[in-house]
């Protein structure tokens, strides 16, 4: 699995946003690209444009620059004296070679001062014409200075084929010696020139070419249309500039079609002419939209699939974070409780110790355990036993502040770490937490069915009892371990001799190990004997020679090999042995009806105990009724009750019998004495040491005896040391005796004597020569 070290790959949105952002950079840089390209456009069609009107206003201005020049000659020929004398028809001549050159554009004519043409160039005679009426002649006959009129267009009075054409007439006054009015000299130019020069210069549809007069009057128009010749243009708002500037370029929405154009004028030398070229913006930018159009639409591609990219690449990312974060999750907190684990509490306990030393504050740490709470999960299935140790887990994040922390560091096992705590805070804080795990526990998957359980609390507290998690975990663990065995549902305090115990604890363990497959160990006999004084049994009893210690009091290294789990290995060894002895007394002739051996809870968990049982049997040739086991009420309370039972009830088919141990000290809950068909009660020495002190030891021994004959079983008295003892519990009816007063636990050949009492006057006490710790 990749980890993303970089803190940049733990934030997916960060791509969406590169994303967005790229996308916005890209957009910007194609939106000014086609904003230069469209700029481009429009400089490259300003350029064409100027270029074109440039073309047209030399080519306009070569034209009647030449015209003029005839004009001039014509002028010249009129006014020449030589001339003047000669018979018109001459004069007619001379004018009309004169206006040859300039006959493609149109006419050339002269006029006297009313009017009629004394020369024309396009006959040999003067027509007979009076263009008195028209505004050339009008403008010169009125104005002395009118210098060269261009007049508005007109239709010739006579055409000379097919329908008249429309023309201009450009025209000079003459003058006689005098400076009078003498007529004008004039040139006619068919609009039909310009059409033909603008036709072939004309560009896009919608580009226009313009020929104006200076006072805003259409001479030509391409596109062509005849209801523009003749129209002003005066008046609209770009006409100032046009008439006033000798050259320009502006953009405007034509007046007559109402199209948005850029257009270039040049005025046509000192002429009072105008050329505008106009190149439709939509033409302009035909292209470039187009391109603009492709490069959106790429631009759009890409920044969607830029955004989907990031959109994906943020999404796979945010798996993988998650999936990290659950890997996190399941490596340093619990899955089951949610609660942080061993490894995640180790690291916030150090946390917290290190802040605690810095600020010289004390901290305390838990360490909780639930009671039996495997006999939860044995009766109740695994199921319920989650349940349960998520509701704990609820309750115990309840009882604790923000600030401290609580975790699980596996099983039914709790830890908490509460910082800024004295002594008595952690005792109230650990007391809400017994008190809290007490209440019933309602499963939610099994209606009806409460559980009610409670824990033990150790508690060590920093710097006191250590300043490192680890050390302070082990103490507060001693703690707890000392609170289940004072007898669960409290708490304690770690103290220094818990760890002195626990070592010396250890050190037994070991011990008791190495006697287990050494020889160290040996049994003991004590005799049951009837009201007679007869042997009724034996009870085997373990003993072990410590070499160090001397003798051990066997209540203690069996607790010891009971929690170590060397007791089941080490009751088996005790079986074997009492069964052997017990036959080779019998091969000696000694009468022993029964041998007592003690059993424990862990014993019946062996795989196969009763198979066990009768394989050790057998081996010394013994019956199942030779033997009885003896275990105390506790064995039926056990976590693994069921199992237990199981075993019981294949001793009990074996035939072997059952005897309750220490009967009445424990919960003396009378159904399983039916229920396993038990053989023996055995009242306890405590009550039977009471006989003669304690009024109510005295009737507890009566009732148990009274139970005992209820129930059809045997009572066994144990621990009888006095006569009056033995006495009071025989007016009672007890069956059989077992005590000092009878014998000590003797080794094997000292019970041989006894047995052999008279023959062997002073039989060896084995507990007297070993003195007993517990007696
Ligand atoms: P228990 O089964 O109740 O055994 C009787 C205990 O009372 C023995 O203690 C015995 O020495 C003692 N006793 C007998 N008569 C008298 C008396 O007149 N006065 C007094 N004060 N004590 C008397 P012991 O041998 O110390 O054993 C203690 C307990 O250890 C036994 O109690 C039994 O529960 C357990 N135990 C002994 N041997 C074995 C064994 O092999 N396996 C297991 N699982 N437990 C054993
Ligand atoms: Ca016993
Ligand atoms: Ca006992």
């Amino acid at each position: 699995m990749i980890r993303f070290s970089s803190s940049l790959f733990n934030r997916p949105a960060l791509f969406i946003c590169a994303g967005i952002g790229i996308t916005l950079a890209t957009t910007a840089v194609t939106v000014a690209s086609l904003y230069e390209m469209r700029l481009d456009a429009m400089a490259q069609a300003r350029v064409a444009a100027q270029n074109l009107v440039i073309s047209l206003q030399n080519e306009i201005e070569r034209n009647l620059d030449m015209y003029q020049l005839a004009m001039r000659d014509v002028a010249t020929s009129v006014g020449t004296t030589s001339i003047v004398g000669l018979p018109p028809e001459v004069r007619q001549l001379v004018a009309f070679g004169s206006a040859t050159n300039a006959k493609e554009l149109g006419s050339l004519f002269a006029t006297d001062a009313t009017g009629k043409l004394v020369l024309d160039s396009r006959s040999v005679m003067p027509r007979k014409l009076d263009v008195s009426g028209r505004d050339y002649f009008q403008i010169h006959w009125r104005q002395k200075n009118a210098g060269l009129y261009i007049s508005a267009p007109y239709l010739p009075y006579t055409a000379a084929s097919g329908l008249p054409q429309p023309r201009i007439a450009l025209s000079r006054r003459l003058e006689d010696k005098n400076g009078d009015f003498a007529g004008i000299v004039g040139g006619t130019l068919r609009l039909s020139y310009f059409r033909q020069l603008f036709e072939h210069s004309i560009l896009g549809r919608h580009d226009t070419i313009t020929l104006l007069r200076t006072d805003g009057t259409v001479l030509m128009r391409q596109p062509f249309h005849e209801t523009d010749i003749g129209k002003s243009l005066a008046g609209g708002h770009s006409f100032e500039p046009l008439v006033q500037a000798d050259h320009g370029t502006y953009t405007d929405i034509a007046v007559l079609d109402h199209i948005e154009r850029l257009y270039t004028f040049r005025r046509v030398g000192s002429y009072p002419l105008v050329v505008v070229v106009g190149v439709a913006t939509d033409d302009i930018f035909a292209g470039w939209r187009k391109r603009a159009i492709a490069i959106g639409i790429v631009s759009v591609i890409l920044d969607v699939l830029l955004i989907l990219l990031s959109l994906m690449f943020s999404r796979q990312l945010r798996k993988r974070l998650n999936m990290e974060r659950r890997l996190q999750r399941l490596a340093w907190f619990d899955p089951l409780t949610g609660l942080p684990n061993r490894t995640q509490l180790q690291r916030e306990a150090l946390l917290m110790l290190t802040n605690g030393k810095r600020n010289g504050s004390t901290l305390a740490v838990l360490f909780i355990d639930l009671d039996r709470f495997k006999r939860v999960n044995d009766t109740q299935g695994h199921a319920i036993g989650d349940e349960v140790l998520s509701e704990i887990s609820r309750r115990l994040k309840n009882q604790i502040h923000t600030g401290d922390v609580i975790g699980r560091l596996g099983g039914d096992e709790f830890f908490a770490v509460l910082q800024e705590c004295d002594v008595l805070k952690a005792k109230n804080v650990a007391e809400r937490i017994l008190r809290a795990v007490c209440q019933p526990i309602l499963i939610n998957t099994k209606q009806d069915t409460r559980i009610t359980i409670s824990a033990s609390i150790g508690i060590a507290l920093s710097p006191h009892d250590g300043d490192e998690p680890g050390i302070l975990l082990r103490n507060a663990d001693l703690a707890m371990y000392r609170a289940k065995s004072s007898g669960r549902n409290q708490l304690r305090f770690y103290a220094p001799e818990y760890e002195r115990e626990a070592k010396e604890q250890l050190e037994l363990e070991i011990a008791l190990q190495r006697a287990l497959r050494g020889d160290a160990l040996h049994v003991v006999y004590q005799p049951k004997v009837d009201a007679t004084g007869v042997l009724r049994g034996v009870e085997a009893l373990v003993r072990w020679d410590n070499d160090g210690q001397g003798s051990i009091a066997p209540d203690r290294f069996i607790a010891i090999a009971e929690e170590s789990g060397l007791i089941a290995e080490m009751d088996a060894w005790v079986m074997g042995e009492a069964c052997r002895q017990l036959a080779e007394w019998r091969a000696e002739g000694l009468e022993i009806p029964n041998m007592s051996v003690n059993v424990c809870a862990a014993d019946f968990k062996h795989p196969d105990y009763p198979g066990f049982v009768t394989d050790t049997l057998k081996s010394h040739g013994l019956l199942a009724t030779d033997l009885t086991l003896e275990m105390t009420e506790r064995v039926l309370f056990d976590e693994s009750v069921d199992d237990i039972r199981k075993t019981l009830d294949a001793i009990q088919a074996l035939g072997i019998a059952l005897s309750i141990d220490d009967f009445g000290t424990g919960y003396s809950s009378l159904s399983y004495l039916h229920r396993f068909a038990v053989k023996e009660l055995k009242i306890d020495k405590s009550f039977v040491q009471g006989i003669g002190r304690d009024q109510m030891a005295e009737s507890l021994a009566q009732t148990l005896i009274h139970i005992g004959e209820i129930l059809k079983l045997t009572v066994t008295a144990e621990g009888v040391e006095t006569q009056a003892q033995r006495d009071f519990l025989g007016t009672y009816g007890c069956h059989l005796y077992q005590g000092f007063l009878f014998s000590r636990p003797l080794a094997p050949s000292d019970f041989a004597c006894w047995m052999r009492q008279q023959s062997c006057p002073s039989p060896g006490d084995a507990d007297a020569k070993r003195p007993e710790v517990a007696l």
